[in-house]
């Protein structure tokens, strides 16, 4: 078949960047010159000051992650240990308090540790398993950029690829680490390892671009390391932001003698939890479906089910249908009420839209949310049911978003529920809030958390005062607050806390 030559000739010129296996020894050989031996180096420790940023946690779709200042930052990292820990004392300082987790008050101390596949955070002298964020922990480790270096050299699918990027030479090493996760460092023309990216997994962003820049490196010891870390999460094309955190190291100290704890036995015994469903019939037809922090709310129509928030993740999504299904059988959930885009309020939303529900949200995320459920990027990572099941949506018989900038009403002529804009929260610029004005049950996420009853009362904080604020503005008649988080209470406690009294 000599037609099929030239195609092939085209195909050998189109790869010809390609480099070989022998390639890659030279761009390694030429890195560990320029940076310092990476298995001579079997740890390192940086110290610093910057910012750390709440990913998922933007005040709109249209700004960047809110950012705390970092006073004091550690970082250790024990390549042979395969251990790493990061310390850090983070307040509010000169950044705008918009957005979740704002404002911060005072400093708060964070630890976070990872070793052999575990990863926990400390509470005071309490560990705190993270076993959702052990193995992006871990894969951290192989993206500084000594162990990139040493992690490529071990890799058995690695290929590099030089580009000519802005008039600039720059060589992409790519392997995959962990049987999990692909990285592809940026080699630049002095062969240093400019930037280290890969891609985790993410509920509402689906494969979620991860990546760290290193710039200015400095010569510490044996070895250079750059000087600015600056970090992304996030796709770009969805979040116009996306930084995570920069630090400007200000000393580094190669080999150091490290003592990063073992794993404590709760850490190496924990599991990912399991997903609880609590059901509690507030109202005739008005269900609180709780879990462990976030909870959601169905509301029973004369055909249909409308439900309030789903947040986390599919398997919360699924568990909490299934819940509705068995209190209120044979009836469609019709709608959901997204209270604000945060990431842990909109990580269960693509299931409903599978399903065909619609999703009432704020019009400010409109394109946030057209790019969360119908963006064609990949969902490899974790896939999820709407990204691998014929999806009903396709009918387009149900519109995916009902967008509203206005107090809006959903009726069935019997039953009334009426969803509200929140106006200036500090939490969320684009925030819904729920009222059932016969029941007189109002629907909050982030704003109050209605406390245990044996809990301290809580102080009272400006997003507390925003909600009061737009009851009375509304004119809403509440007798309780169900929170997305927290329980029930009832409003005369709300009153009275905000109240200060
Ligand atoms: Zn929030
Ligand atoms: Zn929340």
């Amino acid at each position: 078949m000599p037609r099929i030559l030239p195609v092939l000739v085209v195909l050998s010129v189109l790869i010809a960047p390609t480099a070989t296996a022998q390639d890659i020894d030279a761009v390694l050989q030429a890195a560990a010159e320029a940076i310092g031996d990476p298995e001579a180096l079997n740890s390192i420790e940086y110290s610093g000051t910057g910012w750390v940023s709440n990913v998922g946690q933007s005040h709109t779709p249209a700004d960047d992650w809110p950012r705390f200042e970092i006073t004091e930052y550690t970082r250790t990292l024990d390549y042979s240990a395969e251990a790493s820990s990061e310390t850090y004392t983070r307040r509010q300082g000169e950044f705008p308090a918009r957005g979740g987790g704002t404002p911060l008050l005072g400093e708060q101390q964070r630890l976070l540790l990872t070793r052999g596949g575990h990863s926990w955070t400390m509470r005071g002298s309490q560990a705190v398993p993270q076993p959702g964020n052990a193995s992006v922990r871990q894969v951290d480790i192989w993206m500084s950029p000594h162990g990139f270096l040493k992690a490529a050299a071990s890799a058995e699918d690695a290929t590099a690829v030089t580009l000519m990027l802005e008039g600039r030479q720059l060589t992409i090493l790519s392997f995959t680490v962990m049987n999990r996760y692909r990285l592809n460092g940026t080699i630049n023309e002095q062969h240093q390892v400019e930037r280290v990216q890969t891609w985790v997994a993410n509920p509402v962003f689906g494969d979620m671009i991860y990546d760290h820049r290193y710039t200015d490196y400095q010569r510490f010891g044996a070895w250079m390391f750059p000087t600015v870390l600056h970090s992304h999460q996030g796709d770009p094309r969805i979040h116009p932001g996306h930084n995570s955190m920069e630090i400007r190291v200000t000393d580094a100290r190669p080999n150091v003698q490290t003592s990063l704890p073992s794993v404590p036995s709760n850490v190496q015994m924990a599991t990912a939890p399991t997903v609880v469903v609590r059901s509690t019939e507030m109202a005739e037809g008005v269900w609180r479906i709780s879990g462990g922090s976030h909870h959601s709310v169905a509301v029973e129509f004369s055909d249909f089910v409308a439900i309030i928030e789903a947040p986390q993740h599919e398997a919360r999504s699924l568990a909490v249908i299934a819940e509705v299904r068995r209190v209120i059988p044979e009836k469609p959930i019709r709608y959901v009420v997204n209270t604000h885009h945060h990431a842990d309020h909109a990580g269960g939303l693509r299931t409903y839209v599978a399903q065909s529900a619609t999703v009432i949200t704020h019009a400010a995320n409109q394109n946030f949310y057209e790019d969360v459920f119908f963006h064609p990027g990949t969902r490899v990572m974790a896939p999820d049911i709407l990204s691998t099941r014929m999806p009903w949506f396709a009918s387009n018989r149900i519109p995916a978003l009902e967008l509203i900038s206005d107090s809006y009403t959903l009726t069935d002529g019997d039953r009334t529920m009426d969803i509200h804009p929140v106006l200036r929260s500090g939490h969320a610029g684009s925030m819904l809030i729920v009222h059932l004005p016969e029941e007189r049950i109002l629907i909050n996420a982030d704003l109050y958390s209605p406390p245990a009853p044996d809990a301290d009362t809580p102080v009272a904080n400006a997003h507390m005062r925003s909600l009061a604020q737009n009851i009375e503005q509304l004119d809403l008649d509440v007798a309780r607050h169900v929170g997305v988080h927290g329980l029930v209470g009832s409003h005369l406690e709300f009153l009275r806390i905000v109240g200060g009294e």
